[in-house]
């Protein structure tokens, strides 16, 4: 007889409620459904298989590619009280006979694998013998060649519908891409599968987008305000990393770089203190992130423009997993756009992938320039509608104008034209503003028609019209002549007056700057009274003396948002301890007394 899902999920893990789709996938498996599962980073997919795998007889099998993901897993599971294992090449011996002994014994209530693993002659043979819960293939989208993580040991994982019928099989991704999606159900035989797609939208999260002028001074503005909370920032190249990191740690920030280049040893050191600490800002390039779920992580900012709006929602949605506000923030400006031209341009895809690449930018620019809502961009691209403005973002909360840019377009890309297209952005915009530069005489372009006749813009303005008609491919970058501006496609049509273009106009940053302080005054409102600090930084001060005591990071003894409660309430006793979200039956019994204790030496 299984188990009551919505009994277990306040008893074991604490919630009040499901978030989403979650009931509906559960209450699908634990009927002994099959399912596909799409769900944001951050949307609670283990959930969906954890808590079937429990209301189930049997051990829940759970397949994932990432060791450091199933280590944290695994750990956050054991002090639920729930008996879970991984095996890997990660794990030593002794450690997998226990394993294998608590398999044959029927006590595991599940176990992470990987899929060269799970595949194997006798563990297969084995699993045959032991009474199954379900399968949950995690990260399902490494099954597909379209996809961006394709791992050849997932195709295996087809047979398992026919060598263990009547288990249920639920594939898990946070790839919302159709194509892939299509793939799965496909390659790992779930053509029957009942569906469960949820919304890609992260309310929590507040999108800003600035135009970058200089990222260091720029992120050091962003930052300031936010000691003690955890981020990451990516940047494109190593050496960024490395010199941005050493600049924040001379800012007085725990700061940490990580790129593939360091030794391994000090990037674990890296990964380790952004867990287990508080307040530790990783500057990283794409690197990292992959298989982290630290909740609690407050921020994610760019220096460089991503790949894609798959690449820039996934490292920001590694912000605010824990549903507490979070920001993804970005500084964006004309050399990302010919920086990310050139990269697709110069590497060695043949030219129909290039073609999809440059697709792929050209709908991350159009996110960027928008003048519109970001997350109403941003969903729109994953076909999904948000009817109104979200009001969390930076264009909702600072608007953006547009202006009718049809003759300055004209002048800008008559200015490279004259100019023989050979030219610079910073040279074509002292062409168009008239400015007596050496460079300018010594070409002669003081003699040339357009020479000033740009003068009712300033040079800000103009850097703001090439990089909107670079984004929108009417000026194209020539890389072999070290960045000239040329004519892309539509650029004849605007300048023989066939075509109208309109543009945004960038706000001043102390304007996009009052905005956010605005909004985030307003979130402040809804945080913790500031008479319920002093409790809360002890509860964290607890939390952190428990998790190093047991070598865990402190998020899997409580979560942020439990701490808060606890402040907010003030529970003495254990019945009202009990009460509070995130305290389930196990974390009670063990770490009940202790946080009463603080609670009551507070009173
Ligand atoms: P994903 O794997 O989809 O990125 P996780 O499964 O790690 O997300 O869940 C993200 C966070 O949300 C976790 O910290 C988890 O504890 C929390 N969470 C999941 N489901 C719920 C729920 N129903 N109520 C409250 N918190 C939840
Ligand atoms: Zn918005």
């Amino acid at each position: 007889m299984p188990r009551d899902p919505a009994a277990l999920l306040k008893s074991v893990f604490g919630h009040e409620h499901f978030r989403g789709i979650q009931e509906d996938v559960v209450r699908h498996v634990v009927r002994g459904g099959d399912g596909v599962v799409v769900l944001p980073t951050g949307g609670g997919k283990s959930l969906c298989y954890q808590l079937p795998a429990l209301c189930r007889d049997g051990v829940g099998i759970v397949v994932s590619p990432l060791i450091a993901l199933m280590r944290d897993q695994v750990e956050a599971l054991r002090q639920l009280g729930v008996d879970a294992a991984a095996l890997n090449s990660a794990i030593a011996p002794e450690e997998a006979s226990r394993t294998f002994r608590a398999l044959r014994e029927g006590t595991l209530d599940l176990l992470y694998v990987t899929p060269e693993r799970l595949l194997g002659d006798n563990f297969l043979a084995m699993l045959a013998r032991t009474p199954l819960a379900l399968f949950a293939i995690d990260e399902a989208h490494c099954v597909s060649q379209w996809g961006h993580d394709f791992r050849p040991e997932y195709l295996g994982l087809a047979r398992l519908g026919a060598l263990f019928p009547g288990v249920p099989r639920l594939a898990l991704t946070a790839t919302a891409d159709p194509e892939t999606r299509a793939d799965i159900r496909v390659r790992l035989g779930l053509a029957e599968a009942r569906e469960f797609v949820s919304s890609f939208d992260r309310p929590n999260i507040r999108y800003e987008i600035v135009e970058k002028e200089s990222s260091r001074r720029q992120l050091g503005e962003f930052l300031r305000g936010r000691d003690g909370e955890s981020g990451i920032v990516y940047c494109l190249s190593r050496k960024k990393v490395e010199d941005v990191a050493a600049w924040l740690a001379g800012q007085g920030r725990r700061a940490l770089p990580y790129h593939a280049g360091l030794a391994q040893a000090a990037r674990d050191a890296a990964q380790d203190a952004f867990l287990r600490e508080d307040g530790v800002v990783v500057v990283a390039t794409i690197a990292f992130g992959m298989g982290i779920d630290k909740p609690d992580v407050r921020f994610v900012a760019h220096l460089d423009l991503p790949a894609s709006i798959e690449a820039y929602s996934q490292e920001t949605g590694r912000a605010g997993r824990d549903g507490l506000p979070a920001e993804a923030w970005m500084a964006y400006g004309l050399t990302d756009v010919v920086q990310r031209r050139r990269m697709i341009d110069e590497g060695a895809a043949p030219a129909e992938v290039k073609r999809v690449e440059h697709a792929k930018l050209d709908a991350l620019l159009a996110l960027c320039e928008t003048a519109g809502c970001r997350r109403q961009v941003l969903l729109g691209h994953f076909g999904e509608a948000l009817a109104e403005p979200c009001g969390n973002c930076d264009t909702c909360l600072s608007p953006v104008e547009t202006w009718d840019a049809t003759v300055a377009a004209q002048k800008a890309l008559s200015a490279i034209h004259r100019t023989g297209a050979r030219y610079g952005a910073a040279h074509v915009i002292d062409v168009l503003l008239g400015s007596d530069t050496d460079k300018v005489r010594a070409a002669g372009h003081d003699r040339l028609p357009t020479f000033g006749v740009g003068a009712d813009l300033d040079q800000r303005a103009w850097r703001s019209v090439i990089r909107q008609l670079a984004a929108a491919g009417v000026i194209a970058v020539d890389h072999e002549a070290y960045g000239a501006l040329t004519f892309g496609e539509g650029a004849r049509a605007i300048l023989r007056g066939e075509r109208r273009i309109a543009m945004r106009r960038d706000r001043a940053a102390r304007a996009v700057a009052a905005g956010i302080a605005r909004a985030r005054r307003g979130a402040a409102a809804e945080e913790l009274p500031a008479a319920d600090r002093p409790l809360f930084e002890a509860l964290r001060a607890e939390r952190l003396r428990l998790a190093r005591e047991q070598g865990v990071p402190p998020y899997v003894v409580f979560h942020d948002a439990t701490l808060r409660e606890m402040a907010r309430r003030r529970p003495r006793g254990r019945e009202q301890m009990a009460e509070v979200p995130g305290v389930g039956a196990a974390k009670l019994e063990r770490y009940g007394a202790a946080f009463l204790r603080v609670i009551a030496a507070m009173a």
